[in-house]
């Protein structure tokens, strides 16, 4: 990581949060902000391969800024759900790129949770004017949740069962698990032996339906699935409980800890209050968020604005490995360089 710089800010309620910036000589083509998933960091998008997305995006010319939020592993554990990122933590992001760059347009890249909280953010109208966020190339899931029914059951067990038991569940609990309930949890490790990965197949008993859930084997190459060993990590039960919700309600849902006047109670049911281009993209694979869920979020869109934005399934990806796998460079950086080149 020694490419990268370390930024620090705070979140808009003091939360300290941070960045890891790569900026090449000529950044010409300005900020864009890569946002990781829950129980992971920003390393998610620089695994162990030959040209990781972060170094693809600043040889074209782009100042990249890896944001650490609060489902960060390398910040502080809380009891949070996506409301509060929507509210604190990618307004004061983007508010830190202004200020630090003096760009006045960015872009950004989100995926998975750190894309749900972040079409939260940008449709409530919470983000800053300047920078203007101009082009949102959003991964795996943005305004709907879809999932196959296992990971229903899955769900359900983790909040009904060990909600009041323990604050959360972690991939590393592979390893270690602490206490009872973290042991029954690790006991489903048994459903999954298509790989000899501790964490790699906790992170399947976590999150949906899949032999494993989060990548295909078949896309990563051995230094990058042992990598995976030390990159994935706790998420919170109540971000859970809000993803069960908004299962339920149809599309993605605040928990209503906010005004209404700040977050809606739900998310498609409004007009997005942003003028930003979408990129819809994920893995016609993927097992942890069905294609089903982007493509609504896309027809959203496409109703708002006809013909502005885009939608793309990667043939042969599943979740994550749409950047961690060994021919991601050739097989979906480019489509993402293209998307975000596009005025
Ligand atoms: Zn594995």
């Amino acid at each position: 990581m020694s490419d990268f710089t370390r930024i620090e800010f705070n979140a808009g309620d003091g939360k300290p949060l941070f960045f890891l910036r790569l900026t090449p000589p000529d950044p010409y083509r300005g900020p864009v902000m890569l946002v990781h998933g829950m129980s992971v960091r920003s390393n998610i998008f620089n695994p162990p391969v030959a040209r990781p997305l972060p170094h693809v995006l600043a040889d074209a010319g782009y100042d990249v800024w890896m944001l650490n939020w609060r489902a960060s592993i390398d910040v502080e554990p809380s009891d949070f759900t996506l409301d509060d990122a929507a509210v604190h933590d990618h307004p004061a992001a983007v508010a830190k790129i202004g200020e630090v760059t003096g760009w006045d347009t960015m872009k950004a890249l989100v995926h998975c949770q750190g894309s749900t909280s972040f079409m939260m953010s940008i449709c409530a109208g919470l983000l800053p004017d300047l920078p203007k966020v101009t082009t949102v190339v959003s991964n795996a899931i943005a305004l709907h949740a879809d999932v196959r029914t296992l990971m229903d059951i899955k769900m359900p067990f983790a909040m009904g069962a060990l909600r009041h038991r323990v604050d959360g569940m972690d991939a590393q609990w592979g390893y270690h698990a602490p206490g009872f309930w973290a042991k029954v949890t690790r006991s489903l490790m048994l459903l999954h032996r298509e790989c000899r990965n501790p964490v790699c197949r906790m992170s399947s008993v976590v999150y949906g339906a899949g032999w494993p859930v989060l990548w295909r084997h078949e896309n990563l190459d051995d230094a990058t699935h042992d990598w995976i060993k030390g990159e994935v990590g706790w998420a919170p039960i109540a971000f859970f409980e809000q993803i069960q919700a908004s299962l339920k309600a149809g599309e993605l849902v605040s928990t209503g800890k906010y005004p209404l006047s700040v977050l809606p109670l739900r998310f498609a049911s409004q007009m997005p209050k942003t003028d930003a281009r979408f990129v819809f993209m994920t893995g016609s694979m993927n097992r942890c968020f069905v294609p089903t869920g982007m493509a609504a979020t896309f027809d959203f869109f496409e109703k708002v604005a006809p013909g502005r934005h885009t939608f793309q399934k990667m043939h042969g990806y599943g979740h994550l490995d749409i950047f961690l796998g060994k021919d991601a460079a050739t097989e979906v950086f480019p489509f993402i360089l293209d998307e975000l080149n596009r005025e």
